[in-house]
C-alpha cells in the first residue's frame, strides 16, 4: 500500500528539533509575562466573517490565502490565517475588553494557502500580544522593547527594525486621493492584482511582492506625508521613546503591512539571513479593529511573530540548545531483573520527582543494552542482573566520567542518586 504524506506546506516537528520550539516557547512566555501579558487560547476555526470583516475583503489573506469550507450545517468557516481577529473576538463575547486594560497573548498554528518554500508554510505558528485599552504611543514603544528584549533573551542579534506610521482614516483618505491619481497615470505599469486593487484597496498595491511593481510602488506618495499632527505627534512618540531606550530602527515609508486593520505605528523586525522570508515578526496599531468587530471603540496594538523564521535563526547561530540528558538509564538483564525493574524504578520517581530515568527491560544482552545506553547520552547506567537481584543490589555505573563501578542496596539506590544528579 501506498504510504500516507503530510499535506503539502505542513510540517512535522520532530522531536531533533523540538529543544528549539520549546526554549522559544518558554523563553517567549516568561518574557511577556513578565510584562503583564495573559495568555488567551481560542477556537483555531472561526466563521468566515470574522476574519473577512477584520483582515479585510481585499487583502492577499482573505482573497487567496484562506482555507475555508461549509461544515454540515452550510456555515462558512475557516481554519485562523492569523490571531488578532479570534482575540479580539473573544475579548468582545466575554466582556474582558469593555472599560478595562487588557495585556493578552497568544501562541498557535495559523492556515494560509501560500505557494510553500523556505520560511513560508500553510500551517505555520504564532506567538503574538495585543494590549487593549490604550491608546497612548506608549504602549505602540513598549510593545517594541518587548520584542527587542525578546531577541536579546533568545541570543538572536542583527535584526533590523523597520517601522511606519499609518496615520489615521482622515489622513489615509486625503492620500488615497493622490495615489490613485498617480497609479492612475501610471495604469500600463500595473500588474493584474494592482489593476484591481487600485478601484477597492489602493493602499494595499504599496505591499506588492512583485518585484516588477517596485520601481512604481517607489515612487508613489508616501502615506506618512499626509499625517495630520495628532498622528505625526504620536509617532514621534514612539520614536522618542524607542531613541531613549537605545533601540534602533529606521522609518520605512512603504511599509503598510498585509491587513487591512492597522493605524498609527506599523513595525517590523527583518533579518537578512532567511532570504525572501525576512521578516520574523509584525505589529502595529489598530483602534477602529474592535469597533469593527461588533465590540465598543477600544484601542488595541499587538504584535505576532513566526516561530519558524525564528528558529531558523536559532538553529543557525551558535545558541546552544539540546535535550536534557537523562540522569539514568536503568537496565535489566534477565527475567526476575525484568519483572523488578519497573516497580524499583517507580520507587526512584517516588523519591526523586525530578529523576529523569529511562528503563531498559525486557529482551536483549547486556551488551547491546549497555550500547543503548552510552547512545542515550545518560550520566549513569544502573545494570540489574541476576547477581544484583540475588543479593538486592544494584550496580551504578558512571557513563561519561570514568569513574569506576561501584554496587549498592537497592534499598539505598535513592539516596545514592540524590549525591550523584
Ligand atoms: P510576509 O510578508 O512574510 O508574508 P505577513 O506580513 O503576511 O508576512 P503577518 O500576517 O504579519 O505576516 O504575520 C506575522 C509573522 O508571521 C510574519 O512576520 C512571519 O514571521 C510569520 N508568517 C506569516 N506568514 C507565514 C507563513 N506562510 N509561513 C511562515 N511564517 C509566516
Ligand atoms: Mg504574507
Amino acid at each position: 500500500m501506498k504510504a500516507i504524506q503530510a499535506i503539502r506546506g505542513m510540517n512535522d516537528i520532530l522531536p531533533q528539533d523540538i529543544p528549539f520550539w520549546q526554549h522559544l516557547e518558554a523563553t517567549t512566555r516568561a518574557v511577556l509575562e513578565s510584562y503583564g501579558y495573559e495568555e488567551i487560547r481560542t477556537p483555531i476555526l472561526e466563521k468566515t466573517e470574522l476574519f473577512s470583516r477584520s483582515i479585510g475583503e481585499v487583502t492577499d489573506i482573505v482573497e487567496k490565502e484562506m482555507y475555508s469550507f461549509e461544515d454540515r450545517n452550510g456555515d462558512s468557516l475557516s481554519l485562523r490565517p492569523e490571531y488578532t481577529a479570534s482575540c479580539v473576538r473573544a475579548g468582545v463575547e466575554h466582556g474582558l475588553l469593555f472599560n478595562a486594560i487588557r495585556r493578552l497573548w497568544y501562541a498557535g498554528p495559523m492556515f494560509r494557502h501560500e505557494r510553500p518554500q523556505k520560511g513560508r508554510y500553510r500551517q505555520f505558528y504564532q506567538i503574538g500580544a495585543e494590549a487593549f485599552g490604550l491608546a497612548g504611543p506608549e504602549t505602540d514603544a513598549e510593545l517594541i522593547l518587548l520584542t527587542a528584549r525578546l531577541w536579546k533573551r533568545l541570543g538572536i542579534d542583527g535584526l533590523r527594525l523597520e517601522i511606519n506610521s499609518l496615520g489615521s482614516a482622515t489622513a489615509r483618505a486625503a492620500h488615497r486621493q493622490n495615489l490613485v491619481a498617480y497609479l492612475q497615470q501610471h495604469i500600463d505599469e500595473l500588474d493584474k492584482d494592482s489593476h484591481r486593487r487600485l478601484k477597492t484597496n489602493p493602499l494595499r498595491i504599496l505591499d506588492s511582492k512583485n518585484p516588477a511593481m517596485q520601481a512604481l510602488v517607489d515612487k508613489a506618495p508616501r502615506l506618512i506625508d499626509y499625517l495630520d499632527d495628532a498622528s505625526r505627534t504620536h509617532f514621534k512618540t514612539v520614536e522618542q521613546i524607542l531613541q531613549t531606550a537605545g533601540i534602533d530602527f529606521t522609518v520605512n515609508p512603504r511599509l503598510v503591512r498585509g491587513l487591512d486593520y492597522y493605524n498609527h505605528t506599523v513595525f517590523e523586525w527583518i533579518t537578512d539571513r532567511l532570504g525572501a522570508q525576512g521578516t520574523v515578526c509584525g505589529g502595529g496599531r489598530y483602534d477602529g479593529l474592535v469597533a469593527q468587530i461588533g465590540g465598543k471603540a477600544t484601542p488595541g496594538v499587538g504584535f505576532s511573530l513566526g516561530c519558524e523564521r525564528v528558529i531558523a535563526l536559532l538553529q543557525e547561530s551558535d545558541t546552544r540548545i539540546s535535550h536534557r540528558a537523562p540522569d539514568a538509564y536503568l537496565i535489566a538483564v534477565g527475567e526476575e531483573a525484568a519483572r523488578a525493574a519497573h516497580p524499583l524504578a517507580e520507587a526512584l520517581r517516588d523519591a526523586l520527582p525530578k529523576l529523569h530515568l529511562i528503563v531498559d527491560a525486557g529482551a536483549g544482552s547486556f551488551k547491546a543494552k549497555m550500547k543503548r545506553a552510552d547512545r542515550s547520552t545518560a550520566k549513569l547506567a544502573l545494570v540489574l542482573g541476576d547477581d544484583e537481584m540475588s543479593h538486592q543490589r544494584i550496580a551504578i555505573k558512571p557513563l561519561r566520567s570514568g569513574e569506576a563501578q561501584r554496587s549498592v542496596a537497592q534499598q539505598a539506590l535513592a539516596e545514592q542518586l540524590k549525591t550523584l544528579i
